[in-house]
Order: C-alpha cells, then sequence, then structure tokens
C-alpha cells in the first residue's frame, strides 16, 4: 500500500473541502399543478411539460389510489387556474 510522502496540513484539507458543500436546488413551480419541479423537467406529480400531458399519472395506480389521486389533481389544478402562475417577472421584483 502507497504512504503519503508528507503529512497535508488542516488549511490544505479545508481549502480541498471548500468545494465539498451542497448547493440549493433550483426549483420551478409547476404551472399545472403548483408543485415545485426542476427546471427542463416533466412533472412528476401530474406528467406535465409545456402545457402538453407526456404522460398519465393514474395509469399504474389501482382502482382506489386512482379515485384519491384524481381528486387530489382535481383541487390542485383548480388552485393554480385561480391563483396567477408566478412569472419570472414577479420574481425578479421580489
Ligand atoms: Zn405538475
Amino acid at each position: 500500500m502507497p504512504i503519503p510522502k508528507q503529512r497535508h496540513t488542516s488549511s490544505r484539507r479545508d481549502r480541498r473541502r471548500s468545494h465539498h458543500s451542497l448547493k440549493e436546488l433550483n426549483l420551478n413551480v409547476c404551472p399545472h399543478c403548483g408543485k415545485s419541479v426542476l427546471p427542463h423537467t416533466v412533472c412528476s406529480n401530474c406528467g406535465y411539460y409545456r402545457g402538453r400531458q407526456i404522460f398519465d399519472v393514474l395509469a399504474k395506480l389501482d382502482k382506489k389510489q386512482k379515485k384519491e389521486k384524481a381528486k387530489e389533481l382535481a383541487n390542485q389544478t383548480k388552485e393554480t387556474k385561480e391563483n396567477k402562475p408566478i412569472s419570472l417577472a414577479d420574481l425578479s421584483k421580489k
């Protein structure tokens, strides 16, 4: 097994680790259901991207789960239609 030639100082070790911190996720709000989504990604909650349905969220669920999910989605889409979707201009003002 190789042996280090020289001891690294705590300063050198800490400088190396200065890049190890995690960055905060940059999340957008889904304009269809209002959940937070990664940018350029299909919403996993409602299956929509750029105003189109990409996949059916209810397809793989049981009958009971389907009913609950459909109800939940109906409520979410209602709420987002009542509240105007947040635009980039509004966000930059704050
Ligand atoms: Zn969504």
